[in-house]
């Protein structure tokens, strides 16, 4: 079907000074933590206030919820009943990365590196030879938390892992590109002036750093979160500036655009929520992720906080009433690798967010397949709304394929659908979307919060 590019369309200085916003966004939310940070401050910002500060929840009021600091959940109560179901956008804010291993700490040929271990689906080429920023946190025996964060600041000194010379690199050449770069090679470059220690005397410079400037011992990154991440900022991409380009796009633009879509909705008719999920990137397990049961513990305190009372049928009536967007990046066209995409049934730039009925591989394999009537639902509230989309699946049957959020949220009996933002380059140091598409999302998610059915 053909369809109109939204720039012929669209204002281009509202998506633009949009935009603008979201960078700054993304520059002071490289890791699930930062996040959580930035989301809780612009949610301040717009009145919300924290769960415990209310004795109950009325009509109208916006709460949020923190889960261990790396995932955030936020909602406007609405005018109805809260079991007459809740409109839930779901995205997730971890993104792919280096993480430090427990015992990171080595030194070899005169000097000293972090060991790290990969978190989600990186292509390994392509962290290497870039600069690099260490955040996160050293929580101490005392329950003390350092906060680290070097790299990002001007002044800082940042970080990288080495890549072979081409001269050297005949054998590395003609290796498939999963054996030329492995996870054990992924070492991050931290220092190279030695002590006059007899022993570790390169490695002790380091500690001594640490020591002095965060009262951190070598043992202590055995309780710490520390990720390293690409130190480069986001920027406008393009000489007509149309679109952005970033780190940890996937999904933070969804993040963003259903954050900002939640901060400007007032007394919506179904309890608005906007949920901002940790390790969507290793398969959503654990207590900050998508599978843990905070979500419904979260929709529990709210009914008990609406109603004063609290019985298991509230929550599960209200399960079932609900209705989700899955809201996360999708693949989008590439010019230069148009094989991996069916080309009537992906997504470009420029034409609106993209919905998918499902995701999965091999057959819809562990995909959740939204309804056709729900589907039908959201093309209504679009079209309504005159906002622009497109249906679109992840690639070529039998290439490969992917998950999200969805199918977990889909198994607590709500309808569940995956809409978002089409993403060149995702997964990678530096990825691409479009400025229309981002702001098509935005407005989509709005609708969405405001639908009065
Ligand atoms: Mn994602
Ligand atoms: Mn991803």
């Amino acid at each position: 079907m053909e369809k109109t590019n939204l720039w012929t369309k669209l204002n281009h200085a509202d998506a633009m000074s949009f935009c603008d916003k979201y960078i700054d966004y993304l520059n002071a939310s490289k890791t699930e933590r930062l996040a959580v940070k930035s989301a809780e401050t612009l949610a301040l910002e717009a009145g919300f206030k924290p769960f415990e500060k209310f004795t109950e929840l009325n009509p109208g009021d916006k709460v949020y919820f923190k889960n261990r600091g790396k995932n955030i959940v936020l909602a406007v109560i609405g005018s109805d009943d809260i079991t007459c179901g809740t409109a839930i956008v779901a995205a997730h804010i971890d993104s792919p990365r280096l993480d430090l291993k427990p015992s990171p700490l080595y030194e070899d040929s005169n000097m000293t590196l972090f060991k790290t271990h990969y978190y989600g689906g990186i292509k390994k080429y392509q962290w290497t030879a870039i600069p690099l920023s260490l955040i996160g946190v050293v929580i101490k025996t005392d329950g003390t938390c350092v906060e680290v964060n070097i790299g990002e600041n001007p002044q800082d000194p940042v970080f990288t892992v080495t890549d072979l010379l081409p001269h050297l690199a005949q054998e590395q050449m003609v290796k498939k590109m999963n054996e030329a770069f492995t996870g054990e090679d992924l070492n991050v470059l931290i220092g190279s002036i030695p002590t006059d220690c007899e022993k570790d005397k390169y490695k002790q410079t380091i500690l001594d750093i640490l020591k002095e400037k965060y009262d951190i011992s070598e043992e202590d990154f055995a309780s710490a979160e520390l990720e390293i991440v690409p130190q480069f900022k986001a920027a406008s991409v393009g000489i007509d500036r149309s679109m952005v380009g970033s780190y940890g796009q996937d999904d933070r633009v969804c993040a963003y655009t259903a954050l900002k879509a939640i901060l400007e909705t007032d007394l919506p008719k179904r309890t608005a929520v906007c949920f901002l999920a940790d390790k969507e990137e290793i398969g959503s397990m654990g207590n900050t992720g998508m599978k843990s049961r905070f979500f419904e513990n979260f929709l529990a305190e709210l009914i008990y906080k609406i109603k004063d009372e609290y019985n298991d049928l509230y929550l599960r009536r209200t399960l079932s009433a609900s209705m989700c967007l899955s809201s996360d990046v999708s693949a989008a066209v590439d010019p230069n690798y148009k094989s991996v995409n069916e080309p009537m049934n992906s997504s470009y730039f420029g034409q609106g967010i993209s919905i998918c009925k499902y995701t999965g591989a091999r057959g819809k394999s562990s995909t959740s397949d939204a309804n056709a009537e729900f589907v039908g639902l959201i093309r209504k509230i679009l079209d309504e709304n005159n906002i622009d989309w497109q249906m679109c699946e992840l690639g070529r049957v039998d290439l490969g394929g992917g998950g999200t959020v969805a199918q977990y949220i889909a198994n607590l009996d709500v309808d569940t659908i995956d809409v978002g933002v089409g993403l060149l380059s995702m997964h990678a140091p530096f990825e691409i979307a479009s400025k229309a598409d981002i702001y098509s999302a935005y407005m989509a998610y709005k609708a969405f919060y405001a639908y009065k059915g």
